[in-house]
């Protein structure tokens, strides 16, 4: 019988190895920009312009102004395990959206996958990989930054293609993912267009904003989330312990019947953090009834090794050394900022 039948231990080639990772880092199309956007922002780029078609199924497309790829590490920015952004030295100090080197390799294992790119003192030049079959690297015409085209995602794991949504909700995804990096990123300016059609629709455009941090954010907030929660937020601006907490959160009657106006992010990174959300419910509790739901747009930022972003390949889940700490700073500096809020309000009606 089978039982009877010794197992053969095989070592899997890299093809089976990429395709097998991106099961877990490229869960469905918005996980795919999700990492293209971040190399993108990574790269430098002040201009990010995304363009899909068919929910990002059949195409996805991230053209940057960034430093670009120079023809030499094109491959290896293909191959798995190869990146930049870090040496290996230290993984607890971690500065980029990036650092597992796992994007592109996984992505051209289950996708057709085209980057283009230029980098500075170099010719532009191009590769391709489709269903983990790298081509070589060809010259190409680009006057600078990077072009990542995604074809057919998924074409070759027809188990996961079958999982994908509608369009319209993969859209939906797509367009949430690029509003938190835009939210993330207010002095970049994004773009996301549905091409689907042939010539393209505006999904989501935000534009550069200028000034300082607070006011970036302001007129980002405004376009990302609406003039109306923009013009009723309070800035927070708090520090202890090693933690810095900054952004927006909404007036009391701003609040939502729902939690979709929840935006956190840990060193500059979007996160869903059960430990944040409920601080932030706990800092509105004497403000709201139960059934009611804060808005906020808070940027928590600490050192590096304060945090452990390497939770889960999708790094949106993270680990505090210090949570408690976190916590009680979120709780307080919200807090704070709405009573004086709701004092300057009520001295004005009164004067
Ligand atoms: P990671 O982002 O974890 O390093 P990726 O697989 O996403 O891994 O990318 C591999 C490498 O390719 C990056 O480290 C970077 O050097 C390069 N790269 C990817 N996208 C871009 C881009 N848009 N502009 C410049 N370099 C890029
Ligand atoms: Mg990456």
């Amino acid at each position: 019988t089978v039982n009877n039948i010794r197992p053969v231990i095989r070592q899997l080639d890299a093809n089976a190895i990429n395709r097998i990772a991106a099961g877990e880092v490229v869960e469905r199309p918005a996980s795919a920009v999700k990492e293209l956007v971040e190399n993108a922002i990574d790269a430098g780029a002040r201009r990010i312009d995304i363009a899909i078609a068919q929910g990002g199924k059949s195409l996805i497309r991230v053209t940057d102004d960034g430093c670009g790829i120079a023809p030499d590490d094109l491959a290896l920015a293909l191959s798995r395990h190869a990146t930049s952004k870090i040496d290996g030295t230290d993984l607890l100090n971690i500065h980029t959206f990036g650092f597992r080197g796992e994007a592109l390799p996984s992505l051209g294992a289950v996708g057709r996958l085209t980057i283009t790119s230029r980098a500075e003192g170099f010719d532009a030049t191009e590769i391709k990989v489709s269903g983990g079959e790298m081509g070589s690297v060809k010259p190409a015409a680009l006057t600078r930054g990077t072009i990542v085209t995604l074809q057919d995602l998924f074409y070759a794991t027809p188990a996961r293609l079958k999982f994908m949504r509608s369009d319209r909700a993969e859209v939906q995804a797509i367009s949430d993912v690029v509003k938190r990096l835009a939210m993330a990123e207010p002095f970049v300016s994004f773009t996301l267009r549905d091409v689907s059609g042939g010539e393209g629709r505006v999904t989501f455009r935000a534009d550069a904003q200028t000034g300082d941090m607070f006011d970036a954010l302001r007129g980002r907030l405004a376009n990302v989330l609406g003039r109306e929660f923009a013009d009723n937020a309070v800035p927070i601006d708090a520090e202890r312990d090693g933690f810095h907490l900054t952004g927006y959160a909404a007036l009391p009657t701003y609040s939502r019947g729902a939690a979709v106006a929840q935006f956190l992010f840990v060193n500059g990174r979007p996160v869903r953090d059960k430990v944040l959300v409920g601080a932030l419910r706990g800092a509105y509790m004497d403000f709201l009834s139960r059934d009611r739901h804060p808005a906020a747009c808070l940027f928590l930022d600490c050192d590096p090794t304060m945090v452990d972003v390497n939770v889960h390949p999708a790094k949106s889940e993270v680990r505090f050394r210090e949570a408690g700490v976190a916590r009680g700073l979120i709780v307080s500096a919200v807090r704070h900022a709405l009573a004086n809020a709701g004092h300057r309000a009520s001295t004005t009606i009164a004067g």
